[in-house]
């Protein structure tokens, strides 16, 4: 598995080589939005890591040619913005999954490998799954063909659940990836903001796709 990694920041890029290789993968990095453009048009690679902030073409752009290129490679970008709308702009763009910098390695490593065993979802950006389909150019979720009027927050809790299709997400974790907060007591806003996308998302509808999973937290899955 070959992966790309495009950081500017030599110490970062150096151990995040390292501990990739240690783990089996063949590592590139690239120093640049530029570099990190040009080697991905030009190698094969499984999976890019994208910083976003670097010098001279940032990570979004880099995301946004590659995927107007027509690359598909999965990405996963390395974001020191932790607030939603910078979230939701990023897998507008194109990218599959973002990690808030500081993270863990061990964290790194179960997101990439996550990534690479993900079937693609993805034509170039919709996902869908039964009658749902995610536009994520245009932040709109339809079910059979009607929009459902999300908000963003709405749209980005959706596309969580999307792209995990079939996994159990824990109310803290959807808490850390929505907002960016670390419940250790209080999912409640967890809870109701599931309950709301539920009513636009399956209520109008026979086929429930939300599922909760009791004591674990919630599952999107075709049943
Ligand atoms: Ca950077």
């Amino acid at each position: 598995m070959k992966l790309l990694i495009v950081e500017d920041e030599p110490k970062t890029a150096a151990y995040l080589k390292k501990g990739l290789a240690e783990s089996g993968f063949a590592v590139q990095v690239a120093a640049d939005g530029d570099e990190g453009l040009f080697r991905a048009m030009e190698g094969a690679f499984d999976l890019i890591i994208l910083d976003v902030m670097l010098p001279g073409r940032s990570g979004w752009s880099v995301i946004e040619r590659l995927r107007e290129e027509g690359c598909l490679t999965p990405v996963l970008f390395l974001t020191a913005r932790d607030t939603v709308p910078d979230r939701v702009k990023g897998l507008e763009l194109g990218a599959d999954d973002y990690l808030v910098k500081p993270f863990a390695f061990s964290e790194l490593l179960a997101r990439v490998r996550s990534l690479l065993r993900r079937p693609s979802l993805r034509s170039a950006e919709m996902l869908s799954v039964a009658d749902l389909e995610l536009d994520l150019a245009r932040s709109d979720a339809r079910r059979g063909g009607k929009s459902l009027g999300l908000t963003r927050q709405e749209f980005l809790l959706l596309s969580l659940f999307v792209r995990r299709k079939g996994e159990v997400l824990s109310r803290a974790l959807i808490a850390e990836q929505v907002w960016d907060m670390n419940f250790d007591s209080d999912t409640n806003v967890v809870d109701v903001a599931v309950r709301r996308l539920r009513r636009k998302v399956d209520d109008p509808f026979d086929e429930k796709l939300i599922h909760t999973a009791r004591g674990l937290g919630y599952v999107l899955d075709v049943r």
